[in-house]
This record gives structure tokens, C-alpha cells and sequence, in this order.
């Protein structure tokens, strides 16, 4: 045996100040948020002029221009007190506002009129509802490419299909991976669906990017900040799921993460929390896509087959959602979904799905919207 060592030595090493990274930097009062609100008829030069005064404090303006009115949304941790009179009295500024809510560009204060997410010439968001179809998995080419002509065949605008699957049990079916990607790309020259598919980690974004329209952040990963921050950067349609036990509140701060990166395409999906309930997979919180749509200018889509976790509740879960103010919605469909790797069990088949697009089209009808 060693001898036990006597004396220890305490290596002094000088320490260098940390280096503090602006965008951990947040003051006591949190961060602050203003919305320069132009005048109708202002130009590019007043609002150019604008943009640079707030680089000079080293803030970022983010221009929302829509119909009625433009403004530029600046959000940061030090916006001096007086920034705000100063440039209440450059040309062509209206007026200057605080934003109140805890999240910021995704807030309606700061856009009253909806977002529209174009995907491949599918607008998400809007006065037409848009429905996305596919099974949970992607399992093989057949069962892919028959899924999406079938769904594209009853109506469907998307297809959806995982390849990186977030599964409960490490035991089970975790996705073909890029095999799955690459058959999807496939149905989407077959069909010409754009495709939406779940991205899992922030080294798989870029890989997933290469193949998806829309990347999908599963409600597992909807607090993953690294992941948001990391689509925001694609500039890519984002679709955010609600986490399992995520507040309204925090779902739209995690839509901010994206949108805060410059990246202004997300479309919202409630997917069902937890509550006590057990008869039923999850609760699907209706409220919270009304109270979303007053909240946020985002698109805000259902997935009743999570929702429920019934393939037989999905239905009228789906034609509830339009009527509650949805713009979409995402369903799991399955040829054969006894058969299916995942989630089969809430799956619709082919002829259920297709009986149900009709119904959705006259729930759509009677709120003032399209299918
Ligand atoms: C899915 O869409 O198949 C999925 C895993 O969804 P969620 O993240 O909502 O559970
Ligand atoms: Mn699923």
C-alpha cells in the first residue's frame, strides 16, 4: 500500500475576470420591451434611422410591417429610460409603447394582426384552417408514401411523420432516423405535401433542416432552450408543441426563444396536458387555444390524437378545436394502425380520416372560416 501523503500542496493560479456573454445579462427588473409605432406613410429612411439609433445602444429593432400599421419591436435588458422620448420626436415616429406581457415579439400588443406561416406555399394561419395528416412514425416506404396519398386524396395540406421519436420507454420503436427523413422527402416528391417532422437535439437540426419544411419541437423538448434557440437560427417554420405540464405563459415564452433569434415562423399546437384524468391519454385544454389566439399573433393548431389518446376521440375533438378558434390541426393517420410501431392506438385509418375532413370544412363554415 502507498504511504498516505503528509503535506498537500495548494496550487494558486491567477484567475482571469469571467467574461460575461450579453445575452445572459438581465437586470433586476427583468427585461424591457418597447414597440416604436411609425406613423401611416413613414418611410424606409425614418424607419432605417430608427433601427440604427437602437443599434447605437446596442439594441435590436425587429420591424413588423403590416397592413394598418408598422412598428419595430425592440426587446433587451437595457434600454435606457430616456430612449423612449428621444425617439418619440424623430420623423415619422407615431408613438412609443411599453409591451406589459412577460413574452414580447410573439405578444398581440406588439401585432394585433395574425401571423401567416408559409410553408411551401401552405399558409398556416389566416381565415383558411389547414390540416396536417400522417402517421407517428415513419415505419417504411410503403406504409409512408400509401399514408400520404391517402391523406393528400381526402384533403390533407401536410404530412406529417417522425424519424426521431421521443419515446417513454427506451425499448421501444425510436424512428428509422435518416432513413425516415429521406422516405419522407420521397412522399413529398410523390405528393408534393411539405413535410413536418420532430427534431430532438440541437445537433440534429441541421440534419432534419436538410429534409423537413417544417421542423416539429415535441412537447418533451419544449423547455429545451438550446433546441429553440438552435430553429430560430434555421429561419425555418417552427412547429412548438406545448410541454406536457407547460403553463399558456411558458408555452409563449418558449415561442419567443424562437422568434428572438429572428425567426418570426411559429405555429403553436396544443397537444393535451396532464391533469388528474386518466381515462383519457391527456386532457386537450381548449381553453388555451382561445385564450392563445387572443394572447399571441401565432398560429395555433390542435393535435387532438395526442389530446386524447383515442383514435375515436380525435374526431370530435378535431371538429371542437375549429370551433374554438384553431388554424389547424395535426392528426395521426395509419393504414393499418393495429399494426403501427407507435402510437397506433390513437391513430385514425384511412376512410375515418377522410370521413372526418368533410365535417371539418362545414365546423370551419360556420365560424367564418375555410378548410
Ligand atoms: C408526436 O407528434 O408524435 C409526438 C411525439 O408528440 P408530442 O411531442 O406532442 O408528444
Ligand atoms: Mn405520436
Amino acid at each position: 500500500m502507498s504511504p498516505q501523503p503528509t503535506t498537500t500542496r495548494t496550487v494558486l493560479r491567477p484567475v482571469s475576470p469571467p467574461v460575461l456573454d450579453q445575452r445572459f445579462v438581465v437586470t433586476g427588473e427583468g427585461v424591457e420591451a418597447m414597440i416604436v409605432v411609425m406613423q401611416t406613410g413613414s418611410n424606409d429612411t425614418q424607419i432605417q434611422a430608427v433601427i440604427e439609433r437602437l443599434e447605437e445602444h446596442h439594441l435590436r429593432g425587429h420591424l413588423v410591417r403590416g397592413a394598418e400599421r408598422t412598428v419595430i419591436g425592440v426587446v433587451g435588458a437595457a434600454i435606457p429610460p430616456t430612449l423612449r422620448e428621444e425617439l418619440e420626436h424623430f420623423s415619422g415616429v407615431k408613438e412609443t409603447l411599453r409591451i406589459t406581457q412577460p413574452y414580447k415579439l410573439v405578444s398581440r400588443e406588439l401585432r394585433p394582426i395574425d401571423t401567416v406561416v408559409d410553408v411551401r406555399g401552405v399558409k398556416v394561419g389566416g381565415n383558411r384552417c389547414v390540416v396536417i395528416a400522417g402517421p407517428c412514425s415513419v415505419e417504411s416506404e410503403e406504409q409512408i408514401i400509401t399514408t400520404a396519398r391517402a391523406v393528400r386524396e381526402a384533403g390533407a395540406s401536410m404530412l406529417r411523420g417522425g424519424a426521431f421519436k421521443p419515446r417513454s420507454s427506451p425499448y421501444t420503436f425510436r424512428g428509422l432516423g435518416e432513413l425516415g427523413l429521406r422516405l419522407l422527402a420521397q412522399a413529398r416528391e410523390e405528393t408534393g405535401l411539405p413535410i413536418v417532422t420532430e427534431v430532438m437535439t440541437p445537433n440534429d437540426v441541421d440534419l432534419v433542416a436538410r429534409y423537413a419544411d417544417v421542423l416539429q419541437i415535441g412537447a418533451r423538448n419544449m423547455q429545451n432552450y438550446q433546441l429553440l434557440e438552435e430553429v430560430g437560427r434555421t429561419g425555418m417554420p417552427v412547429l412548438l408543441k406545448r410541454g406536457l405540464s407547460a403553463t399558456i405563459e411558458e408555452w409563449l415564452l418558449s415561442a419567443e426563444y424562437v422568434v428572438a433569434q429572428g425567426n418570426p415562423n411559429v405555429i403553436l399546437c396544443e397537444r393535451g396536458i396532464r391533469t388528474f384524468e386518466t381515462a383519457t391519454r391527456n386532457t386537450l385544454d381548449l381553453n388555451a387555444v382561445a385564450l392563445a389566439r387572443r394572447r399571441t399573433h401565432l398560429p395555433v393548431i390542435v393535435d387532438p390524437s395526442h389530446g386524447t389518446g383515442k383514435w375515436y376521440l380525435a374526431p370530435p375533438l378535431a371538429l371542437a378545436s375549429i370551433a374554438a378558434g384553431a388554424d389547424g390541426l395535426i392528426i395521426e393517420v395509419h393504414p393499418d394502425p393495429d399494426r403501427a410501431r407507435s402510437d397506433g392506438g390513437q391513430s385514425l385509418n384511412p376512410e375515418n380520416f377522410a370521413a372526418l375532413m368533410p365535417k371539418l370544412a362545414a365546423v370551419a363554415a360556420a365560424v367564418g372560416r375555410s378548410l
